[in-house]
């Protein structure tokens, strides 16, 4: 059994492994510092949860290197009470990271059996509403947001999503073909204009159209 305090140490040393890489955010790094990631981990993999690496989880996807997932939120900007859109739960450690830095997360993800394990871990959560379905339609009914991040390879951000932004939002996604990507960030800068800037280059899984059924 794990008690709240383990991998304490090994937490630490993430997160300065993770700052010495670039990150300088204080609210992420801090929030990396809190949220325990071998929550998220499926079990074989429980020993290495604070080791910089992406890790299988089911329905062949995997649960996000934590340096990238501090870049994503660091670009991402989020702010106390802020609405965000997540596409790709995955395990859900993306969005307890978000949650900690004060978030409302409305998070989209199209693998039932991803979906049905990640509720339960959000059970006593108010802040979070966990979909299933497919993160190219995004949430029209919860819509505008003031960020929406998305955690899968995407080739082109779809209009629906940026439509689904509040002005002044923002948007942060890996844009590419699989294999490698862009960082992407998009600004809203009013109804009908956005401003694009790029970063590092990384891998995620791709990003699919559809719901996938299977448990
Ligand atoms: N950040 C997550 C990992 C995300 S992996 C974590 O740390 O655990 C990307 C996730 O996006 C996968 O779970 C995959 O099933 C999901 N995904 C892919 N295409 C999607 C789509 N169209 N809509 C919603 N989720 C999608």
């Amino acid at each position: 059994m794990c008690s709240i305090n383990d991998f304490e140490i090994e937490r630490i040393q993430l997160v300065n492994g993770i700052r010495s890489r670039g990150i300088t955010c204080e609210r992420v790094l801090d929030a990396i510092g809190k949220v325990e990631r071998h929550l998220f981990m499926d079990y074989r993999f429980v020993k290495k949860s604070y080791q910089d690496n992406a890790f299988p989880i089911d329905c062949g996807q995997t649960i996000s290197q934590p340096f990238t997932v501090a870049y994503q939120t660091q670009l991402l900007d989020v702010f106390d009470n802020c609405d965000v859109l997540e596409i790709g739960t995955g395990s859900g450690y993306q969005t307890a990271i978000l949650l900690q830095m004060g978030a409302n997360v409305f998070s989209i993800e199209r693998q039932k059996g991803l979906y049905n394990k990640v509720i339960s871990r959000f059970e006593e959560c108010e802040n979070v509403k966990i979909i299933f379905g497919d993160g190219y339609l995004g949430l029209p009914q919860y819509a505008p947001f003031d960020r929406i991040l998305i955690t899968a390879a995407i080739e082109e951000i779809p209009q629906t999503l940026i439509d689904q932004l509040k002005i002044g939002g923002k948007l942060v996604a890996p844009v590419g073909k699989i294999g490698q990507q862009t960082m992407v960030l998009i600004k809203k800068t009013g109804s009908n204009s956005t401003e694009k800037s790029t970063f590092g280059n990384f891998s995620f899984v791709p990003m699919l159209h559809g719901v996938d059924n299977d448990i």
